[in-house]
């Protein structure tokens, strides 16, 4: 039987081997048999982008053994058929090359040969591996030798000529952070970004400062000030102010955010890759305010009864992973920082000087 004819479901449902019912993202196993259906895209995948979530907690468990880290990587994939951390939840993305378009997707704009990103959860891409080529554990990029199936649902986008292909990797995997920052700020708020001094934390406050323009008051948070990012916002004037506190520790940061906004937070953005800071955020943000959580780590359980334990009546916000125009909005964020895309370059390009991948 010639699978490629079939038109599988556009959700990918028909790649749900276990459990009964499942979709592919809450599925434990997925087909990741690289014959695609008529409706799927098949891609050699090159490089694994895991989300900062999962790669911290993998980086962890492997006690930063690049080896270790590699051969976590090849057995996830192995058993589920999928980069699905089962600690975390999360996943991550992947660029590659398209090798095959099924027959009823030849109207879309993409051809054999393109090199993309996929935009849409390694947690519900169908994967397999061959080889691990290497693991950079700064990065999170994974260099790997593989296929992936993408669903006639599923998002995609070409990468710019523009921008090196890492440094797209880095960004498109944040890519609903800055986005939905365009749809919550408005000039004259208080914004709090807690985590600002990483990839989605500093794009999110390159947007927020482009809504707020000279309005209002961005204020960001990371463990120091004194990384090379955190100086960065602060220099190029992005922020205003950069708080430097745990995010775990909630009465101390929200004692930091009273004193250099004594009316609290319209908007507060977390963006950390710790477990933890849920009462934080909520006790940043004044009430009617807004929470956005973009990070993975977030617990809708501690959010939820920590915001009814202090009495604060917020929204709050789960960090949808797909927002409308995301992938051009992250990517225009780089090329509207300068300075922002020169840091992203020096820690997250293919090309890295005297670095490479394996
Ligand atoms: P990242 O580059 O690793 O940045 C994490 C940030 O959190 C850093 O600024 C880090 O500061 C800060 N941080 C760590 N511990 C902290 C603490 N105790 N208090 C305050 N700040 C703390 O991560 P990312 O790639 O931007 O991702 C951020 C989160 O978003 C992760 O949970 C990731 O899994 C998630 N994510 C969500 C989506 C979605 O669709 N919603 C998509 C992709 C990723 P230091 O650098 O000083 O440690």
């Amino acid at each position: 039987m010639n699978v490629s004819k079939k038109t599988g479901h556009r959700f990918g449902a028909h790649r749900v081997i276990a459990p009964p019912g499942a979709m592919p993202q809450n599925a434990w196993k997925l087909d990741d048999t690289p014959v695609p259906f008529a409706n799927e895209i098949l891609c050699d995948v090159e490089a694994l982008n895991l989300d900062s979530a999962s790669f911290a907690q993998i980086r962890a468990f492997c006690a930063d053994d690049e080896q270790r880290i590699a051969e976590h990587i090849l057995a996830t994939v192995r058993e589920r058929g999928k980069q699905h951390n089962a600690v975390t939840g999360s996943g991550g993305m992947f660029v590659g090359r398209v090798r095959e378009i099924g027959d009823d997707l030849r109207g879309i704009d993409l051809r054999e040969g393109d090199t993309i990103a996929s935009l849409v959860s390694l947690t519900l891409t169908p994967l397999r591996l061959e080889a691990i080529a290497g693991v950079h554990v700064t990065s999170g990029h994974v260099a790997v030798r593989g296929t992936a199936i993408l669903f006639e649902s599923a998002s995609w986008s070409k990468l710019p000529a523009d921008i090196d292909p890492g440094v797209a990797l880095a960004a498109l995997d944040v890519a609903g952070a800055p986005a939905q920052i365009d749809k919550l700020v408005r000039p004259g708020m208080t914004v709090v970004v807690i985590g600002a001094d990483g990839k989605s934390g500093m794009l999110a406050c390159a947007r927020a400062r482009a809504r707020l323009g000279r309005s209002g008051t961005l204020i960001g948070v990371a463990p120091r000030a004194t990384t090379e990012s955190a100086a960065l916002l602060t220099s190029e004037r992005i922020v205003d102010t950069f708080l430097e506190a745990d995010a775990r520790d909630a009465l101390s940061l929200s004692d930091q955010i009273a004193k250099a906004a004594p009316g609290l937070a319209d908007l507060v953005v977390n963006c950390v890759n710790v477990d933890g800071t849920e009462l934080a955020s909520i006790l940043c943000a004044k009430d009617s305010g807004t929470v956005y959580f973009f990070s993975m780590n977030t617990s809708f359980t501690a959010a939820a009864l920590g915001a009814e334990g202090v009495g604060k009546e917020v929204a709050m916000l789960i960090g949808n992973g797909y927002t409308k125009d995301h992938a051009a909005i992250a990517l225009q964020t780089l090329r509207d920082n300068p300075a922002i895309h020169a840091y992203f370059n020096k820690y997250y390009a293919f090309a890295r000087p005297a670095e490479t991948l394996s």
